[in-house]
């Protein structure tokens, strides 16, 4: 099948043209600066055809039809019809207790996302937006949802649930979501698959280092762990974002700074991680130039590469073993010298980097005689997320 897969932000929405029978990208883009008279879409086709458009792209509505626009032009197109789009894809960031599975969507699934609006104010709105968007411009075309949230749907009660008084997981569904599953879910089998070994035999943990950074203990094939939580803020450090720390001191910032709600907020999931540390920048690759000259970018690449080793030691003890440890996202896949110092010292874990491979990128990245498989694997959310479309109006359509 054909599908357009979206990942639709506040003020972005990325979104790739798939053939889910042949696994490749046909067209992939962005388009930014949604609400500006000066909005930019990016396009590119397969055949490495690229072009920039400059517009008014005042909401999401109008955003999907510039995008339909250059996916059926004629000079860069992929398509020379709406129909030949099969279905849309949507990454939905927030599922609750509710959505354990990817869903079709129906305007009682929108209403349901619309309920857990609360749960992820930030996120889930814009993938609604996409949602009505698609269904005004393709009218007719299925629609299907797959959650960051649903591969960690599977984790036991003790991983979940927080210390806190029961009745308000109750009343307000506080516990351990996690996220980025769909990318846990697909480097772990795509780990599975290079080692040549069922997933159902693996103790695996996988580490998704982009801009938000997550790790996942992925237990014969299910997730049993995660370090994201309630929210995409605990866990580990992140481009702006401070990960764990002790709740009170939150309090106690407030108390002194007088700041809101709000302002509490933006202080930990905006001004926090690598900027807040160093000063310098929220992208890693800055953090890694300037770390050399300047003390606070160092603390931020060394706390960064702490914490990481601190989740996988608690992670291979929360299995009972390791067998895997799979990097991946824009920084997991592309810095070799965080690999190499996330992975110093961890010879009594049964991990040894092979040096020349960590520089190379191999898919494999530890030396033969490691017992645990270090691995290095390029993530694509927008493949799960194609083929379960794929799955779920194939079998609509079989059933109709
Ligand atoms: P997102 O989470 O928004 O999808 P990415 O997965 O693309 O983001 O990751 C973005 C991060 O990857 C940034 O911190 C960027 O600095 C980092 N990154 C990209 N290339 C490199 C590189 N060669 N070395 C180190 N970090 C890199």
């Amino acid at each position: 099948m054909k599908i357009l897969v979206l990942n639709c932000g506040s003020s972005s929405i990325k979104y790739q043209f798939i053939d889910t029978d042949e696994k490749i990208a046909l067209a992939k883009g962005l388009v930014e600066r949604i609400g500006m008279s000066s909005a930019i879409l990016t396009h590119k086709r397969y055949d490495g055809d690229e072009i920039k458009v400059v517009g008014e792209i005042l909401d999401h509505n109008i955003a999907i039809e510039y995008v339909l626009g250059v996916m059926l032009s004629k000079n860069h197109g992929v398509i020379e019809d709406k129909k030949d789009i099969e279905a849309v894809g949507h990454r939905v960031v927030h599922g609750g207790e509710t959505f354990s599975d990817s869903v079709f969507i129906t305007d009682e699934v929108i209403r349901v996302l619309q309920d857990n609006i609360e749960l992820a104010p930030l996120h889930n709105p814009p993938n609604i937006k996409g949602i009505l968007a698609v269904k005004r411009t393709l009218p007719g075309t299925p629609q299907c949802g797959v959650f960051d949230t649903a591969f960690h749907a599977s984790m036991p009660p003790k991983a979940y649930l927080y210390g806190i008084p029961f009745e308000l997981y109750k009343k307000y569904k506080i516990r351990r979501y996690g996220f980025h599953g769909t990318s846990h879910f697909f480097v772990s089998m795509k780990a599975a698959e290079i080692l040549g070994t069922d997933i159902s035999e693996l103790k695996i943990v996988t580490a998704h280092l982009g801009n938000g950074c997550s790790m996942a203990a992925v237990k014969n094939g299910i997730s049993v762990d995660t370090s994201m939580g309630f929210t995409p803020l605990e866990g580990l450090l992140m481009g702006t974002r401070s990960g764990d720390l002790d709740p009170s001191l939150i309090l106690y910032i407030m108390g002194k700074e007088g700041l809101s709600l709000n302002e509490a907020g933006t202080l930990l999931n905006k001004h926090s991680g690598l900027i807040g540390m160093s000063g310098e920048s929220s992208d890693m690759r800055e953090i890694l130039s300037a770390k050399r000259e300047q003390k606070r970018a160092k603390h931020a690449f060394d706390l960064f590469c702490y914490r990481i080793k601190k989740y996988l030691g608690a992670y291979a003890a929360a299995m009972g073993g390791l067998d895997a440890f799979v990097f991946t996202g824009g920084i997991g896949e592309n810095s070799y010298e965080i690999r190499e110092e996330v992975c110093k010292d961890l010879g009594f874990l049964g991990i040894e980097i092979d040096e020349e491979r960590n520089q190379n990128k191999n898919n494999i990245i530890s030396s033969d005689s490691s017992r645990v498989k270090v691995l290095c694997i390029s993530t694509n959310e927008e493949l799960v997320i194609a083929l379960d479309t794929a799955k779920i109006v194939e079998e609509k359509m079989a059933k109709a």
